[in-house]
């Protein structure tokens, strides 16, 4: 059937009503249970040993980093190889890749992707992603944090909360102020789970599907050579253009209080350092996740990153390879990397989407790749001026919702002329312009056809699940 008979149909079954009032699936909050992997004690104690390493000399420090620079200097290939193959041990076993980079941390290596198209210049390559912090540069930033006196420069540094910062109680040294052998050791504390689920069983029974997702700090995470000791600052969002200067992920919950913004520190330092334990976590909680998901008889979805971004083909490739052992879930992600958007290579159970706000570079890429006839699927936030009249507002300007907390159209008439206007702006038909609650009504069909208009209040995020979507427009809230 054409979509546009589809279309019709689902409008015929849609009264206005449900515009001025949608009453779409919104997404639901609960916990994540016992059906976690936990961690096991042997492992626990194995690195808490490791932790307390973090606390040797300065002089066994560099002994540590020294050896490590003469194994770097020595090993290219050899040590890719190695790398490979450790990482062969686990989920990711008999999967070939190749790693390109020279700088490691923890054996992991973490240069962003090279864009390998001979067309593609040399302005399309993305920065290195990690820079080793001084113990002094440390110092100095807890420094600004505990003072109140951060600079531009620190505005895309990593969070830290300043609660995480104890300080040094016996050192007279005003140099000497905070306590990093503690900040290390909290760092290095082992993670309990990776998946996260904001869901309530009983509403994702109603949905048909139930979403966990992982999350690591936004922009930039600091995280500790276990190996060496040292402070490395790791880019995790080596794509984002614009969009650091409005990130959600670095305010409200994600920062808010100190255990936020260390659980996704620590998760990245596990990543970083335990390459291989962690994408087998990942990998066993996807398993128990699917476990509950099935016992329930609902869908999993998992998303890779509620926060940060794919920062190195190699996690890329390491957690596509968790996708390909779990066949039978469906993963998902919006990336800021458009060689990864446009990955032919993907398992079929992973749908990504290119969401706005990256580097013009990254904008190029994707241009390239369409240009050559692939379809990429975008995610594009929209400004509040671009839905500026839509929606039922009160005397103060404030939205006002439904008893379900949703953002309402104001007539059928405004919503016409907002996919009119989106139309024209977007250079996209207007007719396929949907709300998300008409989108989870229709069946998902193979091919890209939907423009879904995802609204400030009450739409979920199904969308940048499906195939049949060909871009989400997701509106600023
Ligand atoms: S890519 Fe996402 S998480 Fe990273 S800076 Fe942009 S909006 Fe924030």
């Amino acid at each position: 059937m054409d979509f546009r008979k589809i279309l019709n149909t689902i409008n015929e079954m849609l009264d206005e009503e449900e515009l001025k009032s949608p009453t779409s699936k919104p997404n639901d909050h609960g916990v994540w249970d016992e059906e976690t992997g936990r961690i096991t004690q042997r492992e626990r104690e194995r690195r808490a040993g490791k932790a307390d390493g973090d606390r040797m000399t300065q002089g066994e420090r560099k002994r540590r980093a020294s050896a490590k620079a003469s194994h770097e200097k020595m090993s290219t290939n050899e040590d890719d190889k190695g790398l490979t193959s450790a990482i062969g041990k686990g989920v990711m076993a008999g999967v070939k890749r190749t790693t390109n980079s020279k700088r490691k941390l923890g054996g992991f290596d973490v240069k962003p992707i090279t864009i390998q198209d001979s067309e593609v210049d040399e302005a399309l390559k993305l920065d290195a992603p990690q820079n080793v912090l001084s113990r002094k540069e440390v110092h100095d930033y807890m420094d600004r944090i505990k003072d109140g006196t951060k600079t531009k420069a620190d505005r895309f540094k990593p969070i830290v909360h300043g609660s995480n910062i104890k300080a040094l109680l016996k050192s007279d040294d005003p140099n000497d102020r905070w306590d990093l052998d503690d900040f290390a050791k909290q760092i290095t504390t082992p993670i309990k789970q990776i998946l996260d689920t904001n869901a309530k069983m009983a509403k994702s029974k109603k949905e048909g599907s139930i979403t966990y997702d992982l999350t690591l700090p936004a922009i930039s995470g600091i995280v500790v050579d276990e190996e060496t000791g040292d402070f490395v600052e790791v880019t995790t969002c080596p794509g984002a253009g614009e969009c650091k200067l409005i990130c959600y992920a670095r305010k409200g919950g994600y920062v808010m209080f100190p255990n936020s913004s260390m659980s996704a520190a620590r998760a990245l330092n596990f990543l970083m350092n335990h390459p291989t334990e962690y994408m087998d976590m990942f990998d066993r909680e996807v398993k128990q996740a699917k476990k509950l998901a099935d016992k329930n008889g609902i869908k999993l979805l998992v998303r890779i990153h509620d926060a940060g971004d794919f920062f190195s083909k190699q996690y890329y490739d390491l957690s596509m390879d968790v996708a390909r052992n779990n066949p039978d879930t469906k993963f998902y992600f919006y990336t800021k990397i458009g060689e990864l958007a446009a990955d032919s290579n993907a398992p079929p159970n992973v749908v990504s989407q290119f969401s706005s706000g990256s580097k013009p570079s990254e904008v190029n890429v994707v241009k390239f790749h369409r240009n050559a006839g692939k379809k990429i699927k975008d995610a594009i936030t929209l400004s509040k001026d671009e839905f500026r009249g839509l929606f039922v507002t009160d005397a103060k300007g404030k939205y006002v919702k439904d008893t379900e907390g949703r953002t309402q159209v104001k007539s059928p008439e405004a919503w016409k002329q907002f996919q009119q206007q989106l139309g024209q702006k977007y250079n996209i038909d207007p007719e396929p312009v949907i709300t998300y609650y008409q989108m989870v009504r229709i069946p998902e069909g193979t091919d890209p056809k939907w423009n879904v208009v995802v609204f400030p209040a009450g739409h979920g995020d199904l969308g940048a699940t499906r195939r049949d979507v060909e871009n989400q427009f997701l509106m600023f809230h």
